[in-house]
């Protein structure tokens, strides 16, 4: 396990940095981060934006507009954003259970956002943090793995066991900003090709600073 003290240290200089990191979709309800949530696996948030935006303005401002619309017309309004076909399939059974199970309502907790379709703990976390203030989730993507994993946080490359490792050295009051931060960390300086070492504010604590 990593040492608290050093993941305090992370956590304070973090908050520092990115005070303010913010979710990088677009969205104004519950309904509207998760499906875009749904829609950013292996797309770019820039992309899901861009097409679902417009959407949400003009037609789909609940799970009962998509249902409405049916699943072929809802697949053409989002044919250009990847693997479109197998999320409008999912999106669609996503709605039809909120309709039916949770009156409509997005649900707030992690067991019923994780009991729709195409929703992992990953997406849920997302929901949970930007939308409902939870506070005790920890958001696994592709940018927490790499840059916790360079800056000795994490030993697994399993997302279940990620969470639980971090959840043991970060308090529960700090996981989802320090998920958010991390994020940014990892799209503005610790890409994945040539991380911006010479410029991190971590270089001096960091085991990686230099050798990635
Ligand atoms: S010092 Fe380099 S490897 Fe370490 S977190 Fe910063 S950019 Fe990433």
């Amino acid at each position: 396990m990593a040492d608290i003290k050093f993941a305090k240290e992370i956590i304070k200089r973090l908050s520092q940095q990115y005070p303010d990191a913010k979710c990088h979709l677009d969205f104004k309800s519950p309904f509207e981060l998760i499906v875009s949530t749904v829609l950013a696996a292996q797309c770019t948030d820039v992309r899901v934006n861009m097409v679902m935006t417009p959407l949400y303005k003009s037609k789909y401002k609940s799970p009962a507009d998509i249902l409405n619309d049916g699943e072929s017309k809802f697949r053409d309004s989002i044919k250009s954003i990847n693997f479109f076909n197998n999320k409008a399939k999912a999106i669609l059974s996503l709605c039809k259970t909120v309709v039916e199970k949770f009156k409509g309502k997005i649900p707030n907790t992690m067991e019923g956002l994780t009991s729709l379709s195409g929703v992992g703990r990953k997406s849920a976390s997302v929901v949970l943090g930007n939308c409902f203030g939870k506070t005790d989730v920890i958001i696994v993507d592709t940018h927490l793995k790499r840059v916790c994993a360079r800056l000795g946080l994490i030993e697994s490359d399993n997302p279940d066991k990620i969470e639980i490792e971090l959840k043991e050295i970060i308090p529960a009051k700090e996981q989802f900003f320090f998920s958010m931060r991390i994020g940014e960390l990892g799209r503005q300086i610790c890409k994945a090709r040539n991380p911006n070492c010479t410029e991190c504010f971590l270089n001096d604590v960091c085991p990686s600073a230099f050798k990635v």
